[in-house]
């Protein structure tokens, strides 16, 4: 099988990139954020509190996630998200789960679950596989790892015109740009698999360049290997 690994911070264009990629190369595209964003929302509907390591890991473990093709859906999703075979696609990206995603996403027993749901997929067929702990954590042997950046604030930038595009007025700029530093500082710092390049990751900078330019980047990249 070929796996393609994608690690990065919150809206770094990774997501956008990794469709476009698998999209190009006839590959699945599994965007490992949405897993641990399901968590969340289950969490929050079900009462149960995000900081109880041990009721949110019991959860993790009951709740039922399938990832479909996107198929007949006109609302640009990439793919469609199932929890408990309820569509909840769109309700996983709410300021809500947003803001309390990084609680649940620092347990070790809810990540080892994520990891053993994600190793499973990837074992399907050929994979672009994005996240925070691709590289290092779920596929260490992935022959292409990359690292994609960009700063904070063209980060929320670009999070923003998502969220109106989608017709989510909700928040702005600056809650959007401190929601993401915030983010950025849970997820780096936590004590399991916490967000960072693998050692042999190839770091790109997605600032000042568009996803085009990312895209024919990497395929340049994924041609010298093959
Ligand atoms: O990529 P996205 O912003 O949707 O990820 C939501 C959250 O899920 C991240 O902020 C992080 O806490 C968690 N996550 C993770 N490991 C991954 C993917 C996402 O911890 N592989």
């Amino acid at each position: 099988m070929n796996v393609i690994a994608i690690d990065g911070p919150a809206a770094s264009g990774k997501t956008t990139v990794g469709k476009m990629l698998a999209q190009r190369l006839g590959y699945l595209i599994l965007d490992t954020g949405c897993m641990y964003r399901a968590v969340t929302l289950a969490a929050l509907r079900a009462g149960v509190n995000v900081h109880d390591d041990t009721a949110v890991s019991q959860l993790a473990h009951q709740i039922d996630l399938e990832i479909q093709p996107a198929q007949n859906h006109a609302d640009g999703r990439a793919y469609t998200l199932l929890l408990d075979g309820e569509d909840v696609t769109w309700d996983i990206r709410s300021p809500e789960v947003d803001a309390n995603v990084s609680y649940i996403s620092k347990y070790a027993a809810v990540r080892h679950e994520m990891v053993r749901q994600q190793r499973a997929i990837s074992e399907q067929g050929d994979v672009v596989m994005v996240g925070r702990d691709i590289g290092t954590v779920v596929l260490p042997d992935a022959p292409l790892k990359l690292y994609i950046t960009a700063t904070a604030e063209e980060r929320a930038r670009r999070r923003l015109r998502d969220r109106q595009d989608q017709g989510n007025y909700e928040s702005g700029y600056e809650v959007i740009l401190a929601d993401i530093k915030r983010r950025d500082e849970l997820d780096s710092n936590r004590a399991h698999s916490p967000l960072k390049p693998a050692a042999d990751a190839i770091m790109i900078d997605s600032s000042d360049h568009t996803a085009e330019e990312i895209l024919a980047q990497i395929l340049a990249l994924q041609e010298a290997l093959a």
